[in-house]
């Protein structure tokens, strides 16, 4: 019998670290990257070309079982065109919907998720009427292909939207009230073939410049209120997408509730920790789900910190010195803003880690691009 083939759109650290869980299942893999040396190439075939090249598509189509995503910036075209031939998983919509943050927000809306106030914009106009409606200080943001912070500027004052529009202006954008937040927050969820669903604990993010610095999981002084207020959110999601697979949510926890900032259809950077501290990892979970196989426990294994490893690496033993420090390259160049990386800490107690991650704070102290 011949082994099942996962075929992933997208080849960068997410799909390397998708093969390495679903290897264990026994599940091979083919790659799809516009980049040579997209760092998943290693662990299976990698097809190189454009998302939208109809030949590499046919060979992609003809060599694999079923199909995931590994980032959003897919064209939806071709994932669409996919489900014709193999089930693809999370379902395109999802992937439709992630890529444009107005279409997010209207379906949190349309489920009752709270999120922050905010407006589309088009023209200048638009913009000087949004400021109004939905008040400064604020962030306007590129509907589309934002990432990491990327696309987006900070309003505090009325002289702040002239400067802005020049740099953004010309596409869709949209105008959201900034949230002096107590916290971020994401949820991760897993949704199997059969609508059985589970839930991580809620994970606490730091992010600086837009990038995701440091989780801590659980997130501290996690409350049950708290987590079934995300899963409830998720939930939602889950099923008015008839999704399968792992679903990430970003929140601001603001006054006691959560408003939805963003949501991933696919493994997440604050789900990396779940390697070493949960009973069964994202990416595990995540090939499970689509592979019809039964969901793992996700369950958390103490208490566990992430640490991603931007724009310069430290050196490897002095990290594997450290008790209770795991460490993932992801085999990429070193690069400004790259995430090369990630340090999990795994600890029995929340204080233990806390220490733990301050030694590995003076230790990457070193490093350029400080966290
Ligand atoms: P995003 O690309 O939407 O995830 O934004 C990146 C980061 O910018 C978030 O993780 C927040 O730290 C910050 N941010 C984005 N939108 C808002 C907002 N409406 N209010 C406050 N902070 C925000």
């Amino acid at each position: 019998m011949s082994a099942t083939t996962c075929g992933c759109l997208g080849g960068g650290q997410l799909g390397r670290m998708l093969a390495l869980a679903g290897h264990t299942l026994g599940l091979r893999f083919v790659f799809w990257d516009n980049n040579p040396e997209a760092p998943a190439g290693e662990l299976g075939k990698l097809l190189v070309g454009h998302y939208s090249d109809p030949d590499i598509l046919q060979r992609f189509a003809a060599s694999i079982d079923f199909a995931t995503y590994e980032f959003e910036n897919v064209p939806v075209d071709t994932a669409q065109f996919l489900a014709q031939r193999v089930p693809v998983m999370p379902p395109p919509a999802a992937l439709e919907v992630s890529q444009e943050r107005l279409h997010e927000k209207a379906l949190f809306r349309k489920l009752d998720i709270p999120t922050p106030a905010h407006a589309a914009i088009e023209t200048r106009r638009d913009l000087t009427r949004a400021a109004d409606r939905v008040g400064l200080p604020a962030v306007l943001k590129t509907r589309r292909f934002g990432y990491d912070g990327k696309g987006q500027i900070v309003l505090k004052k009325r002289s702040d939207l002239r400067g802005a529009w020049d740099a953004l202006g010309g596409v869709p954008l949209i105008l959201e009230k900034h949230v002096p937040f107590d916290r971020e927050v994401s949820v991760l969820a897993v949704r199997d073939r059969r609508g059985r669903r589970a839930f991580y604990p809620l994970i606490e993010n730091h992010h600086r410049d837009g990038i995701l610095r440091l989780s801590l999981a659980p997130a501290p002084a996690l409350s049950p209120r708290l987590q079934t207020m995300a899963e409830d959110y998720a939930t939602r999601v889950l099923d008015a997408l008839e999704y399968t697979g792992v679903l990430a949510i970003e929140f601001f926890e603001y006054k006691g509730k959560l408003l939805a900032n963003e949501m991933a259809p696919r493994v997440h950077n604050s789900g990396h920790w779940t390697i070493e501290g949960a009973e069964t990892s994202q990416f595990e979970n995540h090939m499970r789900a689509i592979a019809g196989l039964p969901l793992g426990s996700t369950s958390a294994l103490g208490h566990s910190a992430m640490l991603n490893l931007i724009g310069t690496l430290p050196e490897t033993a002095e990290i594997l010195a450290v008790p209770g420090a795991h460490l993932h390259l992801y085999g990429k160049r070193p690069g400004p803003k790259r995430k090369l990386g990630h340090i999990t800490v795994t600890a029995a107690t929340s204080q233990e880690r806390d220490k733990t991650v301050a030694v590995l704070r003076a230790v990457l102290s070193t490093n350029k691009d400080k966290l």
